[in-house]
């Protein structure tokens, strides 16, 4: 029985590594071109007592369902509004992460 110690990376790990990469890339890519939902804020309204307050009930792939607490709303349908926010306030200042204490 010879024991060999030396790793050699088989084709398959390194097509899997590239796979890997290429998913990576594409998902970041996609994320960049997608449009951000940070840049707005939405609101849902239940469409019966017009209340803010509505919850996710139930989300799968068959689509969503809201809750209403204010009047026992429950089904797929809700008011939903965006509001653009203003690009003033984009810029983020509170990075107070600060690495000292290197001696
Ligand atoms: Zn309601």
């Amino acid at each position: 029985m010879k024991q060999t110690l030396v790793y050699t990376p088989s084709p398959l790990m390194l097509a899997a590594a590239g796979i890997m990469i290429t998913v990576i890339v594409a998902t970041l890519l996609l994320l960049r071109f997608l449009p951000v939902q940070t840049s707005r804020s939405r609101i849902r309204k239940c469409p019966s007592c017009g209340s803010t307050r509505i919850d996710l009930y139930m989300g799968g792939y068959l689509g969503k369902i809201y809750s209403c607490p204010d009047c026992d709303y429950r089904g797929p349908v809700v008011l939903e509004f965006e509001i653009p926010q203003e690009a003033t306030r984009s810029k983020s200042k509170s990075k107070s992460k600060s690495s000292a204490s290197a001696e």
